[in-house]
Protein backbone atom coordinates (compact mmCIF):
# COMPACT_ATOMS: atom_id res chain seq x y z
CA UNK A 1 0.00 0.00 0.00
CA UNK A 2 1.52 3.36 -1.08
CA UNK A 3 2.22 5.71 2.10
CA UNK A 4 0.12 8.20 2.96
CA UNK A 5 0.51 11.57 1.61
CA UNK A 6 0.41 13.48 4.77
CA UNK A 7 1.19 11.87 8.38
CA UNK A 8 1.65 13.04 11.98
CA UNK A 9 3.94 12.50 14.43
CA UNK A 10 4.01 14.17 17.87
CA UNK A 11 7.88 15.02 17.84
CA UNK A 12 9.61 15.58 13.94
CA UNK A 13 13.67 15.89 14.16
CA UNK A 14 15.05 17.22 11.13
CA UNK A 15 18.29 15.12 10.71
CA UNK A 16 19.96 12.09 11.89
CA UNK A 17 22.98 13.32 12.74
CA UNK A 18 24.63 13.95 16.13
CA UNK A 19 22.24 16.27 17.02
CA UNK A 20 19.19 14.80 15.87
CA UNK A 21 19.94 10.92 17.29
CA UNK A 22 21.42 12.47 20.56
CA UNK A 23 18.29 14.06 21.15
CA UNK A 24 15.73 11.30 19.59
CA UNK A 25 17.44 8.46 22.18
CA UNK A 26 16.83 11.14 24.93
CA UNK A 27 13.49 11.99 24.38
CA UNK A 28 12.30 7.77 23.48
CA UNK A 29 14.15 7.21 27.04
CA UNK A 30 12.07 9.80 28.39
CA UNK A 31 8.76 7.58 27.10
CA UNK A 32 7.72 9.95 24.25
CA UNK A 33 6.42 6.97 21.96
CA UNK A 34 6.04 8.66 18.90
CA UNK A 35 9.44 10.40 17.81
CA UNK A 36 10.10 10.64 13.86
CA UNK A 37 13.84 11.61 12.38
CA UNK A 38 13.58 12.41 8.80
CA UNK A 39 17.49 11.41 7.64
CA UNK A 40 18.23 10.82 3.98
CA UNK A 41 21.38 9.50 4.74
CA UNK A 42 21.93 5.70 4.69
CA UNK A 43 25.73 6.23 6.69
CA UNK A 44 25.74 8.03 10.05
CA UNK A 45 29.39 9.50 10.27
CA UNK A 46 31.62 10.12 13.41
CA UNK A 47 33.49 13.84 11.90
CA UNK A 48 35.64 14.38 14.75
CA UNK A 49 37.62 12.03 13.86
CA UNK A 50 37.84 13.18 10.53
CA UNK A 51 41.49 15.15 10.77
CA UNK A 52 42.87 12.11 12.57
CA UNK A 53 41.98 10.27 9.21
CA UNK A 54 43.66 13.10 7.15
CA UNK A 55 46.35 12.97 9.34
CA UNK A 56 47.33 8.96 9.18
CA UNK A 57 46.06 8.50 12.27
CA UNK A 58 42.93 6.73 12.07
CA UNK A 59 40.85 4.89 9.24
CA UNK A 60 38.21 6.32 7.65
CA UNK A 61 36.44 3.14 8.08
CA UNK A 62 36.82 3.57 12.04
CA UNK A 63 34.34 6.89 11.12
CA UNK A 64 30.98 5.37 9.58
CA UNK A 65 28.20 3.03 11.06
CA UNK A 66 24.69 2.10 9.28
CA UNK A 67 22.14 4.57 10.12
CA UNK A 68 20.01 1.93 11.06
CA UNK A 69 22.32 0.85 13.52
CA UNK A 70 22.05 4.44 15.17
CA UNK A 71 18.54 4.65 14.97
CA UNK A 72 17.11 4.38 18.98
CA UNK A 73 14.63 1.61 18.94
CA UNK A 74 11.12 2.62 18.36
CA UNK A 75 12.03 5.53 16.88
CA UNK A 76 10.33 6.44 13.05
CA UNK A 77 12.77 6.58 10.79
CA UNK A 78 11.49 8.74 7.64
CA UNK A 79 14.64 7.62 4.89
CA UNK A 80 13.70 11.38 3.40
CA UNK A 81 15.32 14.84 2.75
CA UNK A 82 12.93 17.50 4.04
CA UNK A 83 12.87 20.21 1.72
CA UNK A 84 10.60 23.05 3.35
CA UNK A 85 9.13 23.88 7.08
CA UNK A 86 6.06 25.85 7.72
CA UNK A 87 5.85 26.86 11.17
CA UNK A 88 2.40 28.18 11.32
CA UNK A 89 0.72 25.25 9.51
CA UNK A 90 3.23 22.59 11.78
CA UNK A 91 4.54 20.67 8.59
CA UNK A 92 7.59 19.71 7.29
CA UNK A 93 7.64 19.19 2.89
CA UNK A 94 9.80 15.76 2.14
CA UNK A 95 11.36 15.61 -1.40
CA UNK A 96 9.32 12.87 -2.20
CA UNK A 97 6.13 15.17 -1.93
CA UNK A 98 4.82 13.94 0.90
CA UNK A 99 4.33 16.12 4.04
CA UNK A 100 4.35 15.28 7.68
CA UNK A 101 2.82 17.62 11.02
CA UNK A 102 3.93 17.92 14.46
CA UNK A 103 3.03 18.64 17.51
CA UNK A 104 7.06 19.31 18.32
CA UNK A 105 9.75 20.03 15.65
CA UNK A 106 13.92 19.71 16.81
CA UNK A 107 15.68 21.47 13.63
CA UNK A 108 18.72 19.36 13.93
CA UNK A 109 20.13 19.18 9.54
CA UNK A 110 23.73 19.85 10.55
CA UNK A 111 25.27 22.75 8.28
CA UNK A 112 26.04 22.63 4.55
CA UNK A 113 29.52 22.79 2.80
CA UNK A 114 29.67 25.20 0.25
CA UNK A 115 33.25 24.79 -2.45
CA UNK A 116 31.51 26.49 -5.30
CA UNK A 117 32.09 29.59 -3.17
CA UNK A 118 35.56 29.58 -4.49
CA UNK A 119 36.03 29.61 -7.56
CA UNK A 120 38.36 26.41 -9.25
CA UNK A 121 37.75 24.87 -5.65
CA UNK A 122 34.81 22.38 -5.88
CA UNK A 123 36.80 20.79 -9.47
CA UNK A 124 40.10 20.69 -7.41
CA UNK A 125 39.32 19.23 -4.33
CA UNK A 126 40.14 15.29 -4.39
CA UNK A 127 42.84 15.89 -6.96
CA UNK A 128 45.59 17.98 -8.10
CA UNK A 129 46.75 17.56 -4.47
CA UNK A 130 44.13 18.82 -3.03
CA UNK A 131 41.88 17.97 -0.60
CA UNK A 132 39.73 18.42 2.40
CA UNK A 133 39.37 16.99 5.80
CA UNK A 134 35.35 17.64 6.34
CA UNK A 135 34.54 15.61 3.51
CA UNK A 136 34.49 11.68 4.40
CA UNK A 137 35.50 10.79 1.25
CA UNK A 138 38.39 13.27 0.78
CA UNK A 139 40.22 13.28 4.59
CA UNK A 140 41.85 9.57 2.92
CA UNK A 141 43.11 12.12 0.20
CA UNK A 142 44.99 14.32 2.64
CA UNK A 143 46.83 12.17 4.10
CA UNK A 144 47.56 10.71 0.66
CA UNK A 145 48.85 14.20 -0.08
CA UNK A 146 50.97 14.24 3.14
CA UNK A 147 52.82 11.35 2.36
CA UNK A 148 53.85 12.52 -1.20
CA UNK A 149 55.21 15.57 -0.16
CA UNK A 150 58.46 16.03 0.42
CA UNK A 151 59.36 19.55 -0.73
CA UNK A 152 57.58 22.62 -1.55
CA UNK A 153 54.91 24.74 -0.21
CA UNK A 154 52.26 23.19 1.91
CA UNK A 155 48.53 25.26 2.31
CA UNK A 156 46.64 25.11 4.64
CA UNK A 157 43.49 27.28 4.16
CA UNK A 158 40.35 28.26 6.45
CA UNK A 159 37.24 30.41 4.90
CA UNK A 160 35.28 33.42 7.05
CA UNK A 161 32.56 32.99 8.74
CA UNK A 162 30.86 30.06 11.48
CA UNK A 163 32.29 26.69 10.38
CA UNK A 164 32.36 23.41 12.38
CA UNK A 165 35.17 22.68 14.28
CA UNK A 166 37.05 25.99 14.41
CA UNK A 167 39.99 24.63 14.84
CA UNK A 168 40.49 21.47 12.50
CA UNK A 169 42.07 23.75 9.31
CA UNK A 170 45.09 24.58 11.44
CA UNK A 171 45.00 21.31 13.81
CA UNK A 172 45.87 19.28 10.33
CA UNK A 173 49.00 21.69 9.40
CA UNK A 174 50.32 20.29 12.98
CA UNK A 175 49.75 16.88 12.69
CA UNK A 176 51.60 17.15 8.84
CA UNK A 177 54.23 19.55 9.84
CA UNK A 178 54.91 17.13 12.83
CA UNK A 179 55.08 13.81 9.82
CA UNK A 180 57.06 15.86 8.11
CA UNK A 181 59.56 16.59 10.75
CA UNK A 182 59.90 12.93 11.47
CA UNK A 183 60.63 12.08 7.91
CA UNK A 184 63.62 15.02 8.32
CA UNK A 185 61.71 17.07 5.81
CA UNK A 186 60.39 20.01 7.17
CA UNK A 187 63.13 22.41 6.78
CA UNK A 188 62.07 21.67 2.92
CA UNK A 189 58.65 22.49 2.99
CA UNK A 190 57.44 26.28 3.29
CA UNK A 191 54.13 25.24 5.70
CA UNK A 192 52.15 28.20 5.48
CA UNK A 193 48.73 28.23 7.31
CA UNK A 194 45.78 30.74 6.40
CA UNK A 195 43.04 32.15 8.83
CA UNK A 196 40.46 34.73 8.34
CA UNK A 197 40.46 35.93 11.99
CA UNK A 198 43.51 38.23 13.95
CA UNK A 199 43.88 35.52 16.80
CA UNK A 200 44.44 31.84 16.20
CA UNK A 201 41.34 30.68 17.90
CA UNK A 202 38.13 32.22 19.94
CA UNK A 203 39.21 31.25 23.07
CA UNK A 204 42.48 33.63 23.94
CA UNK A 205 44.57 31.30 26.00
CA UNK A 206 44.22 28.68 24.17
CA UNK A 207 44.67 30.92 21.14
CA UNK A 208 48.40 31.90 22.83
CA UNK A 209 49.24 28.08 23.45
CA UNK A 210 48.57 27.78 19.36
CA UNK A 211 51.15 30.18 18.32
CA UNK A 212 54.16 29.01 19.81
CA UNK A 213 52.96 25.76 18.17
CA UNK A 214 52.71 27.32 14.94
CA UNK A 215 56.27 28.76 15.64
CA UNK A 216 58.11 25.71 16.48
CA UNK A 217 57.00 24.16 13.40
CA UNK A 218 58.18 27.15 11.66
CA UNK A 219 55.06 27.56 9.97
CA UNK A 220 54.43 30.97 8.57
CA UNK A 221 51.08 32.29 9.59
CA UNK A 222 48.79 34.72 7.33
CA UNK A 223 45.76 36.39 9.40
CA UNK A 224 43.10 38.07 8.29
CA UNK A 225 43.35 36.36 5.19
CA UNK A 226 41.24 33.71 3.04
CA UNK A 227 41.85 31.77 -0.18
CA UNK A 228 39.72 33.32 -3.07
CA UNK A 229 40.65 31.47 -6.01
CA UNK A 230 42.06 27.69 -6.91
CA UNK A 231 43.76 26.97 -10.41
CA UNK A 232 43.95 23.15 -9.37
CA UNK A 233 46.02 21.98 -12.94
CA UNK A 234 48.28 25.47 -12.49
CA UNK A 235 48.31 24.10 -7.94
CA UNK A 236 48.09 27.90 -8.02
CA UNK A 237 45.87 29.87 -5.09
CA UNK A 238 45.34 32.74 -4.99
CA UNK A 239 44.76 34.89 -1.76
CA UNK A 240 43.00 37.88 -0.22
CA UNK A 241 44.65 40.09 3.15
CA UNK A 242 41.39 41.32 3.88
CA UNK A 243 42.98 44.33 5.92
CA UNK A 244 45.17 45.35 2.78
CA UNK A 245 43.11 44.35 0.44
CA UNK A 246 46.49 43.13 -1.49
CA UNK A 247 46.46 39.44 -3.24
CA UNK A 248 49.15 36.89 -3.38
CA UNK A 249 49.43 34.14 -5.37
CA UNK A 250 50.98 30.55 -3.86
CA UNK A 251 52.13 27.72 -5.73
CA UNK A 252 51.88 25.21 -3.96
CA UNK A 253 52.33 21.47 -3.54
CA UNK A 254 49.67 20.68 -1.48
CA UNK A 255 46.44 22.12 -0.95
CA UNK A 256 44.34 21.59 2.53
CA UNK A 257 41.37 23.79 2.02
CA UNK A 258 38.27 23.88 4.19
CA UNK A 259 35.17 25.05 2.38
CA UNK A 260 33.00 28.31 3.01
CA UNK A 261 29.97 26.84 5.37
CA UNK A 262 26.41 27.91 5.64
CA UNK A 263 22.95 26.80 6.65
CA UNK A 264 21.56 24.53 4.12
CA UNK A 265 19.70 26.49 1.54
CA UNK A 266 16.21 25.39 2.50
CA UNK A 267 16.72 26.59 5.67
CA UNK A 268 18.15 29.63 5.03
CA UNK A 269 15.03 30.29 3.08
CA UNK A 270 12.52 29.10 5.54
CA UNK A 271 11.00 31.77 8.10
CA UNK A 272 13.02 29.50 11.11
CA UNK A 273 16.76 31.28 9.53
CA UNK A 274 17.63 33.75 12.28
CA UNK A 275 17.74 37.70 10.04
CA UNK A 276 20.65 37.89 12.12
CA UNK A 277 22.39 35.45 10.25
CA UNK A 278 24.59 36.26 7.18
CA UNK A 279 24.67 32.19 6.72
CA UNK A 280 21.14 31.58 7.04
CA UNK A 281 21.78 29.83 10.54
CA UNK A 282 18.33 29.57 12.82
CA UNK A 283 17.09 31.48 14.99
CA UNK A 284 16.70 30.00 18.72
CA UNK A 285 16.84 31.34 21.95
CA UNK A 286 20.64 30.84 23.04
CA UNK A 287 19.80 29.22 26.46
CA UNK A 288 16.59 27.94 26.36
CA UNK A 289 17.35 26.25 22.09
CA UNK A 290 14.24 26.95 21.42
CA UNK A 291 12.41 29.20 18.94
CA UNK A 292 11.37 32.64 19.66
CA UNK A 293 8.37 32.90 18.00
CA UNK A 294 7.11 29.46 17.71
CA UNK A 295 7.61 27.87 21.13
CA UNK A 296 7.24 24.21 19.77
CA UNK A 297 10.11 24.97 17.90
CA UNK A 298 14.19 23.73 19.24
CA UNK A 299 17.73 23.60 17.50
CA UNK A 300 20.72 22.98 18.30
CA UNK A 301 23.76 21.57 16.68
CA UNK A 302 25.80 23.04 13.67
CA UNK A 303 22.28 25.03 12.45
CA UNK A 304 21.69 26.93 15.20
CA UNK A 305 22.32 30.63 14.97
CA UNK A 306 24.30 30.04 18.70
CA UNK A 307 27.47 32.12 19.73
CA UNK A 308 29.30 29.52 20.63
CA UNK A 309 31.87 27.07 18.20
CA UNK A 310 30.32 24.33 16.27
CA UNK A 311 31.26 21.16 17.85
CA UNK A 312 30.15 17.75 18.89
CA UNK A 313 31.08 18.14 22.31
CA UNK A 314 28.68 21.46 22.35
CA UNK A 315 25.35 19.52 20.87
CA UNK A 316 26.42 16.53 24.43
CA UNK A 317 25.76 19.47 26.35
CA UNK A 318 22.53 21.02 24.12
CA UNK A 319 21.04 17.66 23.54
CA UNK A 320 19.80 17.19 27.37
CA UNK A 321 18.35 20.80 27.35
CA UNK A 322 16.40 20.52 24.09
CA UNK A 323 15.40 17.13 25.48
CA UNK A 324 14.24 18.56 29.33
CA UNK A 325 12.79 21.63 27.75
CA UNK A 326 10.63 19.74 24.89
CA UNK A 327 9.40 17.31 27.42
CA UNK A 328 8.28 20.46 30.09
CA UNK A 329 6.64 22.70 27.09
CA UNK A 330 4.87 19.15 26.75
CA UNK A 331 3.45 19.38 29.99
CA UNK A 332 2.48 22.86 29.33
CA UNK A 333 5.10 24.13 31.85
CA UNK A 334 8.43 26.83 31.37
CA UNK A 335 11.44 25.67 30.30
CA UNK A 336 13.77 24.24 32.58
CA UNK A 337 17.21 23.76 31.43
CA UNK A 338 19.61 26.58 30.35
CA UNK A 339 22.24 26.19 27.90
CA UNK A 340 25.54 27.76 29.11
CA UNK A 341 27.57 27.83 26.03
CA UNK A 342 29.99 24.91 26.60
CA UNK A 343 31.77 23.96 23.86
CA UNK A 344 35.22 21.55 23.31
CA UNK A 345 37.73 21.72 21.05
CA UNK A 346 40.43 19.08 21.08
CA UNK A 347 43.59 20.76 19.37
CA UNK A 348 45.66 18.19 17.78
CA UNK A 349 49.54 19.61 18.47
CA UNK A 350 51.39 16.50 16.53
CA UNK A 351 50.85 12.97 15.49
CA UNK A 352 50.26 11.79 19.61
CA UNK A 353 49.26 15.14 21.44
CA UNK A 354 46.60 17.45 22.26
CA UNK A 355 45.08 20.38 24.20
CA UNK A 356 42.00 20.13 25.49
CA UNK A 357 40.24 23.96 24.88
CA UNK A 358 36.91 23.53 26.83
CA UNK A 359 34.82 27.08 27.20
CA UNK A 360 31.23 28.86 27.58
CA UNK A 361 29.55 31.90 26.07
CA UNK A 362 31.92 33.70 28.15
CA UNK A 363 35.20 32.04 27.05
CA UNK A 364 35.76 31.08 30.68
CA UNK A 365 37.71 27.84 30.38
CA UNK A 366 35.52 25.28 31.34
CA UNK A 367 37.65 22.13 32.28
CA UNK A 368 36.53 19.01 32.44
CA UNK A 369 39.86 17.65 34.10
CA UNK A 370 40.47 20.39 36.87
CA UNK A 371 43.34 18.57 37.92
CA UNK A 372 45.06 18.38 35.30
CA UNK A 373 46.90 21.29 32.75
CA UNK A 374 45.22 20.91 29.09
CA UNK A 375 46.67 24.14 27.93
CA UNK A 376 49.73 22.22 27.76
CA UNK A 377 50.08 19.55 24.39
CA UNK A 378 49.52 15.91 26.27
CA UNK A 379 49.32 12.33 25.22
CA UNK A 380 46.58 11.18 27.43
CA UNK A 381 44.24 13.94 26.04
CA UNK A 382 45.82 12.76 22.62
CA UNK A 383 44.72 9.06 23.69
CA UNK A 384 40.82 10.86 24.53
CA UNK A 385 40.65 11.93 21.33
CA UNK A 386 41.98 9.06 19.42
CA UNK A 387 39.99 6.26 21.75
CA UNK A 388 38.05 7.55 24.57
CA UNK A 389 35.85 10.81 22.83
CA UNK A 390 34.95 7.83 19.81
CA UNK A 391 33.63 5.39 22.70
CA UNK A 392 31.94 7.84 24.11
CA UNK A 393 30.25 9.05 21.21
CA UNK A 394 29.19 5.42 19.77
CA UNK A 395 28.00 4.13 23.35
CA UNK A 396 27.10 6.71 25.73
CA UNK A 397 25.91 9.49 23.20
CA UNK A 398 23.73 8.26 20.80
CA UNK A 399 22.03 5.74 23.69
CA UNK A 400 21.09 9.17 25.57
CA UNK A 401 23.09 8.48 27.89
CA UNK A 402 26.18 11.04 28.20
P1 LIG B 1 25.58 16.45 11.39
O1 LIG B 1 26.19 15.47 12.33
O2 LIG B 1 26.36 16.87 10.21
O3 LIG B 1 24.18 15.83 10.98
C1 LIG B 1 23.25 16.48 10.14
C2 LIG B 1 22.36 15.39 9.57
O4 LIG B 1 21.26 16.01 8.89
C3 LIG B 1 23.09 14.52 8.56
O5 LIG B 1 22.93 13.17 8.91
C4 LIG B 1 22.42 14.87 7.23
O6 LIG B 1 22.36 13.76 6.34
C5 LIG B 1 21.04 15.30 7.68
N1 LIG B 1 20.39 16.21 6.73
C6 LIG B 1 20.98 17.12 5.94
N2 LIG B 1 20.06 17.75 5.19
C7 LIG B 1 18.86 17.22 5.53
C8 LIG B 1 17.53 17.45 5.09
N3 LIG B 1 17.27 18.34 4.13
N4 LIG B 1 16.54 16.71 5.65
C9 LIG B 1 16.81 15.80 6.61
N5 LIG B 1 18.05 15.54 7.06
C10 LIG B 1 19.06 16.24 6.51
N6 LIG B 1 33.48 18.27 16.92
C11 LIG B 1 34.04 18.03 18.14
O7 LIG B 1 33.35 18.04 19.15
N7 LIG B 1 35.39 17.76 18.27
C12 LIG B 1 36.20 17.70 17.20
O8 LIG B 1 37.40 17.44 17.34
C13 LIG B 1 35.65 17.92 15.90
N8 LIG B 1 36.43 17.86 14.80
C14 LIG B 1 35.85 17.96 13.57
C15 LIG B 1 36.65 17.81 12.45
C16 LIG B 1 36.11 17.88 11.18
C17 LIG B 1 37.00 17.71 9.99
C18 LIG B 1 34.71 18.08 11.03
C19 LIG B 1 34.09 18.11 9.65
C20 LIG B 1 33.90 18.26 12.14
C21 LIG B 1 34.46 18.20 13.42
N9 LIG B 1 33.69 18.39 14.57
C22 LIG B 1 34.25 18.21 15.81
C23 LIG B 1 32.31 18.95 14.46
C24 LIG B 1 31.21 17.93 14.65
O9 LIG B 1 31.44 16.77 13.90
C25 LIG B 1 29.89 18.59 14.26
O10 LIG B 1 29.75 19.80 14.99
C26 LIG B 1 28.69 17.72 14.54
O11 LIG B 1 28.78 16.47 13.90
C27 LIG B 1 27.41 18.41 14.09
O12 LIG B 1 26.29 17.63 14.35
P2 LIG B 1 24.89 17.97 13.69
O13 LIG B 1 23.96 16.90 14.13
O14 LIG B 1 24.54 19.38 13.90
O15 LIG B 1 25.18 17.81 12.14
Amino acid sequence: MPAPLRSHHEVVIVGGGTAGISVAARLRRAGVSDVAVVEPSQRHFYQPLWTLVGGGRADAAQTVRPQARVMPKGVTWVAERVTAVDPDARTVVLGNGRTLTYDFLVMAPGLQLNPDAIPGLAETLGRDEASTNYHFDLAPRTWHNIRQTRGGTALFTMPPGPIKCAGAPQKIAYLAADWWRRQDVLHDIRVILVLPTAAFFSQPQWGEVLRGIAAGYGIEVRHNTHLVDVDGPAHRATLLDTKSGAKEEIHYAMLHAVPPQSAPDWVAASPLADPDSPFGYLQVDQYTLRNPRWPNIFALGDVANLPTSKTAAAIRRQAPIVAANLLAARRGEPPPARYDGYTSCPLTTARNRMLLAEFDYDLTPQPSFPLIDTMRPRYDMWLLKRYGLPALYWHAMLHGRA
